[in-house]
């Protein structure tokens, strides 16, 4: 089944929004599978954000995302990278839809409380940056056959 790796950011955190969020993504139906509260270390944002590594905007991203502890989080379901993907909303909140979670609870881009995966290809690179194999935990859902055709 496809993972995400999602990421509460610190304004996210600070803001007392984790269990919203956890909640949201219960209720849709998908699966935690793995999570851990702590501060990244530099070589790991860089890492995270190495796309965006050139781009005017990297050294503020780089201070804000170090400026406090962050929830990181795998998620997984049938379609998870794309479901969170529109759970949480465009990057800038001013153009997120309301029902997001950067439309709901956001104003800045630089303040926008929540990372996801944008692929399944970059899923699978971020779990491995920040969570080993044996982190992963795999079971079945009881309530599989009610979400799942
Ligand atoms: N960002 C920013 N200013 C910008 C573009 C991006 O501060 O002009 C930050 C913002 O926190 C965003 C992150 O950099 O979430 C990564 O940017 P990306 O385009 O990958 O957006 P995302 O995948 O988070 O929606
Ligand atoms: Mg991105």
């Amino acid at each position: 089944m496809e993972r995400s790796f999602v990421m509460v950011k610190p304004d996210g955190v600070q803001r007392g929004l984790i269990g919203e969020i956890v909640s949201r993504f219960e209720k849709k139906g998908l699966k935690l599978v793995a999570a851990r509260f702590e501060e990244l270390s530099d070589a790991r944002v860089q890492e995270q954000y190495r796309e965006h590594i050139e781009k005017p905007f990297f050294p503020g991203l780089k201070t804000y995302i170090m400026s406090g502890p962050v929830f990181l989080m795998v998620w997984e379901g049938n379609n998870v990278v794309k479901i969170i993907r529109s759970l949480i909303g465009a990057t800038n909140p001013a153009e997120a839809l309301s029902g997001t979670i950067r439309g709901d609870f956001a104003v800045d881009i630089g303040r926008n409380v929540i990372h996801a995966s944008d692929s399944p290809e970059s899923a699978e690179r971020e779990i491995g940056i920040h969570f080993r194999n044996e982190e992963l935990v795999s079971y079945s859902g009881i309530a599989d056959s009610m979400i799942y055709e």
